[in-house]
């Protein structure tokens, strides 16, 4: 969270949050409110509408929360607030913050998102909530289809990274939940990025808003450090692998392009007797929760995922960020190493760069605005590790043919078949793992 002077003198009762959200914070061990806090609550209070621009990690569910909490607190009625999320993590994560801060006021909010039975959540529904979290598809669905549940009494919306809802086509669903909730309400409207699109769906649906912005639009943190290495793409595994030798024992997420990669990956790595764990769009829902449930925990400290996964997500606690694939848009790499540096703390990123990736690799560095340093690697040492990554590859391979061909067989037999993505280590037989571990940190 950035700090800047505004921060220093400000408390939450002084923002005008009454006794009982001003306990809450504290319980949460918030000792002040965030900038993006600062600016948007006592706009939020006196019945603004609002566009924000931050980003995952500034405090923006707070600022949103806190002031609908308010509210619902002086005039209590089910269905009360609306929030729209991108991913069915962040949703999650939305719900999480809000029966947090409400906890002490008895607040139940409801999630509604794919990938989870429908009936379940019509059952959540019926119990009537005061706040629903949802993506727009499934809130959609079930405005259609889940007898009883409306939005008529609505009286709060927030679009929750717009610019993500924007980019990932909700549009049409959007249009459709604002056809089908009142027109007198206040909406809140955060995004990381103010785009065409975004600024289209501000007009649509904001009245006289006050816009309030915490950061510069594409700068990253100064407690983060960023490298790059330059790796040939035959070797490409190879370098991951000594890079994380190299920082062993550290939290960390690996990005790549594609969710078949993240299961690639995370064999070879685990087969190499490191703690790694895929989370990709291709998961159930269940084993994404899962799989963050672990990293989060502790029990992985390495968290392989593609895009869908680098925004949202709240992780206190990452020490490095690698770009296993550089991504296509830029903008991506922005919200990537975001995941690290958070709340002042300091973070490495580094970037594995090959014959290939040099254009896009530069279109980032103009993004930021900064070349960056190279991560001080020997070839020949990172060849030391050759032979065995060869053959972690090769297993991986295997592994994957077999469940695949499991996969198949399971569905003639009608059992679905789960992608199994956290194997146990029946797989990580690795005799060489303690050859593979160094010394931490350079
Ligand atoms: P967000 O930007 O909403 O994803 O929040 C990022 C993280 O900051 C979450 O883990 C929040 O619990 C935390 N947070 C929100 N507000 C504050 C605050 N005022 N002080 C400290 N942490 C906060």
């Amino acid at each position: 969270m950035a700090s800047n002077e505004e921060e220093e003198v400000h408390t939450f009762a002084s923002l005008g949050v009454c006794e009982q959200l001003a306990e809450a914070c504290d319980a949460l061990g918030w000792k002040k409110p965030s900038a993006i806090q600062v600016q948007s609550i006592p706009l939020a209070l006196e019945g603004r509408d609002l566009i924000g621009l931050a980003q995952t990690g500034s405090g923006k569910t707070a600022a949103f929360a806190i002031p609908i909490l308010q509210a619902l607190l002086e005039k209590p009625h089910p269905l009360f607030a609306c929030v729209l999320s991108p991913t069915r993590e962040l949703a999650l994560q939305i719900a999480e913050q809000f029966e947090a801060l409400g906890s002490g006021i008895g607040v139940k909010c409801a999630v509604v998102v794919g990938g989870i039975d429908m009936m379940a959540q019509a059952i959540a529904l019926a119990k009537r909530p005061h706040v629903v979290v949802g993506t727009p598809g499934r809130l959609l669905d079930h405005l259609t289809n889940t007898k009883g549940f409306n939005l008529r009494m609505l009286k709060y919306l927030v679009l929750d990274e717009a610019d993500r809802l924007l980019n990932m086509d909700f549009e049409q669903e959007i249009d459709e939940i604002l056809k089908a909730i009142p027109r007198e309400r206040k909406t809140y409207l955060f995004s990381a990025t103010m785009t065409n699109k975004v600024a289209k769906l501000q007009r649509a649906c904001l009245k006289n808003p006050a816009k309030v912005e915490v950061s510069s639009k594409y700068s990253t943190v100064d407690s983060l450090k960023q490298q790059y290495l330059f790796v040939p793409a035959k070797y490409k595994d190879c370098y991951l692998v000594y890079l994380l030798n190299e920082l062993s024992g550290s939290t960390t997420m690996v990005f790549t392009r594609t969710c078949e990669s993240t299961r690639r990956l995370s064999l070879i790595l685990r087969n190499l007797g490191l703690d790694a764990i895929p989370i990709s769009g291709q998961m159930s829902q269940p084993k994404r929760i899962g799989a963050l449930n672990k990293f989060k925990a502790g029990e992985r400290n390495i968290l392989i995922c593609t895009d869908v996964a680098s925004r949202g997500l709240d992780i206190p606690s990452v020490d490095m960020v690698v770009n296993y694939d550089i991504p296509t848009n830029s903008k991506d790499y922005i919200h990537r190493v975001g995941r690290t540096a958070r709340a002042g703390r300091s973070g490495l990123a580094v970037s594995l760069v090959t014959q290939y990736d040099v254009e896009l690799y530069q279109r980032i560095e103009q993004l930021i605005g900064k070349k960056l340093p190279e991560f001080p690697s020997e070839q020949e040492e990172v060849l030391l590790l050759h032979e065995r990554v060869n053959e972690a590859q090769r297993i991986a391979t295997m592994k994957l043919r077999e469940k695949e061909g499991n996969k198949k067989h399971n569905k003639k037999r009608g059992d679905g078949g789960d992608d199994d993505d956290d194997d146990d280590r029946r797989f990580t037989g690795s005799k060489n793992n303690k050859k593979l571990k160094r010394s931490k940190g350079r």
